[in-house]
């Protein structure tokens, strides 16, 4: 299995899963356009995409989904809350397979599961996705870490965290005042020192990938992010810092 983010923050998010000549596409908040021109960057035909997975209705993370699916008839699968929050922008232009949260489900050769979390959306559900006996997790827009997330994140292979913002550079920001605490509440989004202590009760030492994800424009840095990954990763884990406005190597999660 090998995984490659195509785009990674506010501005619109998107992650290539592939193995054994299959491939998802979990979230897809650029447009189709941009999810083509990057996935060709990285030698990828967007033809080859079995199927998107949605983790929850924002625009960063659904934008281009309708689109990306009437072109390719890709199904899209996303849970019910999720479904009925965007029906704005997926209602008859895409192929919809409703998914049930904590169940896992089968697409190709990946054995899915999509994971519940705090996030201020309807349903919002990250995965954690198993081929080749290598498992990987996608955890973004996560207000807080909690109990039943560290068990399902647990002594992966291979690990996309959310490192969304530094405090003192949110509460600097010219963000208004409900936004930055919508941002840093319960139901936003992870800080610098939230993920790092997340990550590290993860048995990180685990990974033969590691890639923060999510970050803020405004109210991060990958200094920061980098500053934070060399407390709490081994030494020796294989770190990256994913970018808005260019897609990752592809990482291979292989023994
Ligand atoms: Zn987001
Ligand atoms: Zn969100």
């Amino acid at each position: 299995m090998r995984y490659a983010t195509l785009a990674s923050g506010s501005g619109g998010n998107a992650t290539l899963v592939e193995h054994d000549g299959h491939a998802l596409l979990i979230d897809c908040g650029p447009s189709a356009r941009t999810i083509a021109a990057r996935s060709a960057a990285l030698d990828f035909e967007v033809e080859r995409i079995d199927a998107v997975l949605i983790t929850h209705e924002h625009d960063d993370h659904v934008g281009g989904a309708a689109a990306l699916s009437r072109r390719h008839d890709l199904p899209v699968y996303l849970s019910g809350g999720t479904a009925r929050a965007a029906a704005a922008r997926l209602d008859g232009r895409a192929r919809l397979h409703p998914l049930t949260p904590e169940r896992a489900f089968r697409v190709g050769p990946f054995d899915i599961v999509p994971v519940i979390v705090p996030h201020d959306a309807r349903e919002p559900c990250q995965f954690v996705i198993a081929a080749g006996g290598r498992r990987l997790g996608i955890l973004t827009d996560l207000g807080q870490p909690t109990a039943h997330v560290e068990q399902h994140y647990r002594a992966l292979d291979a690990l996309v965290l959310e490192f969304n913002h530094e405090p003192d550079l949110l509460a600097q920001s010219a963000y208004p005042r409900s936004l930055r605490a919508r941002i840093g509440g319960h139901y936003g989004h992870l800080s610098n020192a939230q993920a790092s202590a997340l990550l590290g009760r993860l048995e990180p030492s685990s990974l033969v990938s590691f890639t923060a994800a999510h970050l803020s424009e405004k109210t991060n840095t990958p200094a920061h992010v980098a500053a934070c990954l060399a407390r709490c990763l081994p030494p020796d884990v294989p770190r990256h810092i994913a970018q808005q406005d260019a897609p990752s190597p592809w990482f291979e999660i292989e023994p």
